[in-house]
């Protein structure tokens, strides 16, 4: 069963009964967890695409967002205990915002931190500003010429006031340090612990860094991981085979596959179209690997036991990424072995919709996305092929599996509002309803969350139900999400995550 309010009996991981019962309780091993009236236990969420380090940075770095002014900025980075080297690094301011809207300059900065280098990248991460510390370091002063497209702001007797604009940013950005392995160490456990509180029990890492691998296979064994991970390296350069990594099949985690980029996105013109952008004909993206390539690289990784994600968002990528895995699929060596996704899948020509299921590829797409990018981006970018975009139900009708996940820390990880897209599809510029055709049932979002991931990676004996005999991976939500089918905007909350018969998060 998918969602349900009884009594569910959880011993050593595993559910071992489900019985009557007016309220929802869990009983995990002798211990009784009780909740309200419509509370519901529903198969633990899965985030089918996420970025866990990226995320994790995210919740730990300083953020300038809601601050009134540059003496704002200040007492926030005063406070903090988050250094890369010596540096302090924030983002998320915007003057526009402040009480005094000019462009800010270094004096104030230099006054609070004389010695320690700082770097503050602006909201729309096109601009910095910086004290004179780190001018220093990056040795730029009144005799530096700008760079190509970028500009290192002067007063007017031409020294540098700490603004840098676009491509000035990477004159100092290269003396940045990276943080260190212990910081990540933080960053992962930070967003593992955020995961459980959206009630996920297992996210899908995205174009994982091969050196963060042990970091994970350390969390597993000091059983410091409380939500179940599934690792797709880096592979675009076959980093994997570099560094030596290897399927690894642990019980919270897993190496699982290898992650390769076809293109980039719609909103930076990176995304690979057949022909031009409605709103720039000149530009059409391109790709960032031929067909040859990745289909030799991927095959590599399928003989040595992955699963093969590859990122495609334009039609010509996803129709590149369909040819790979047609070839993949044919050849005899490789005996249909290794799950194929396309991530994002989000422009399909007519043509191509068909070969998802006929290839037995997976669409892993991003229902949030759908809502994000529909502000009036995607509809300028690609007007009428909107149409054959961000398309849901017609993979399911076509007898393809599609997955879905949230693109964390770009979205929230909520698996919620992920479902709240998928089933009203209403554009966020003008409240519409983009392509009513497209939208999901609250069945078939819920399956796209909680049951394909399973069946899609051949885990389904032990996940993907709430029976006996099943894993216990629960997600415990305040309502019954059926009645979102009628009512997407009611309000439900995540009361509980169990992972493995272990409670990862508890809302009391
Ligand atoms: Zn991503």
């Amino acid at each position: 069963m998918l969602a349900i309010t009884r009594k569910i009996i959880v011993e050593s991981g595993i559910i071992t009964e489900v019985l009557h019962s007016d309220n929802l309780e869990l009983i995990i091993d002798g211990h009784s967890y009780k909740f309200p009236p419509g509370a519901t236990a529903v198969v633990g969420f899965v985030d089918c695409h996420g970025h866990i380090a990226g995320y994790g940075m995210r919740l730990s770095e300083v953020s300038l967002k809601d601050c009134k002014s540059i003496h704002d900025c200040i007492a926030k980075l005063q406070n903090t205990k988050l250094f890369r080297g010596n540096w302090i690094t924030a983002f998320g301011w915007n003057h526009e915002n402040w009480t005094e809207n000019s462009l800010p300059t270094k004096e104030l900065l230099d006054e609070a931190f004389p010695d320690t280098p700082v770097y503050l990248t602006r909201q729309d991460g096109h601009s910095a500003l910086v004290n004179s510390a780190a001018l220093k370091i990056a040795y730029i002063n009144e005799l530096t010429t700008n760079p190509q497209g970028g500009e290192i702001v002067r007063s007017y007797d031409g020294k540098p006031t700490g603004m840098l604009i676009d491509n000035a940013m990477a004159l100092v950005e290269k003396h940045i340090p990276d943080y260190s392995l212990e910081q990540y160490t933080e960053f992962i456990k930070t967003a593992l612990s955020e995961l459980a509180r959206y009630g996920i029990t297992q996210a899908h890492d995205m174009d994982v860094e091969t050196r963060f691998v042990p970091i994970f296979n350390e969390l597993e064994l000091a059983g410091e991981m409380p939500v179940r991970v599934k690792s797709f390296v880096r592979a675009q350069n076959n980093e994997w085979l570099r560094d030596c990594v290897l399927p690894y099949k642990g019980n919270f985690f897993k190496v699982q596959g290898l992650k390769y980029f076809l293109d980039g996105a719609l909103g930076s013109y990176g995304a690979a179209l057949t022909r031009g952008y409605d709103d720039n004909e000149t530009k059409s993206g391109f790709l960032l690997l031929d067909e040859n390539t990745l289909k030799n690289r991927a095959k590599r990784g399928i003989l040595s036991g992955f699963d093969i994600a590859i990122h495609a968002i334009g039609d010509s990528a996803v129709n590149t990424a369909l040819n790979v895995a047609e070839k993949l699929r044919s050849d005899s060596l490789l005996e249909g072995s290794g799950t194929i996704r396309i991530e994002h899948a989000q422009m399909v020509l007519p043509n191509d919709l068909p070969r998802f299921a006929k290839l037995n590829v997976v669409a892993s797409v991003q229902p949030y996305h759908f809502t994000s990018d529909t502000n009036g981006m995607a509809q300028k970018r690609i007007g009428s092929r909107m149409r054959f975009s961000y398309l849901w139900e017609s993979f399911i009708q076509q007898g393809a599996t599609i997955i879905a996940g949230s693109d964390f820390p770009i979205e929230k990880p909520s698996v919620i509002d992920g479902i709240r897209s998928f089933l009203t599809r209403k554009s966020s510029l003008d409240g519409t309803i983009i392509s009513p055709n497209e939208r999901l049932s609250i069945f078939e979002a819920l399956d796209a969350y909680c049951v394909a991931p399973h069946r899609v990676h051949n885990e389904s004996a032990h996940f993907g139900c709430i029976e006996a005999g099943k894993t216990a991976d629960i997600t415990v939500l305040s309502a019954n999400p059926y009645l979102l089918q009628n009512e997407p905007e009611m309000p439900i909350d995540v009361l509980a995550t169990i992972v493995g018969g272990k409670v990862a998060f508890l809302n009391s």
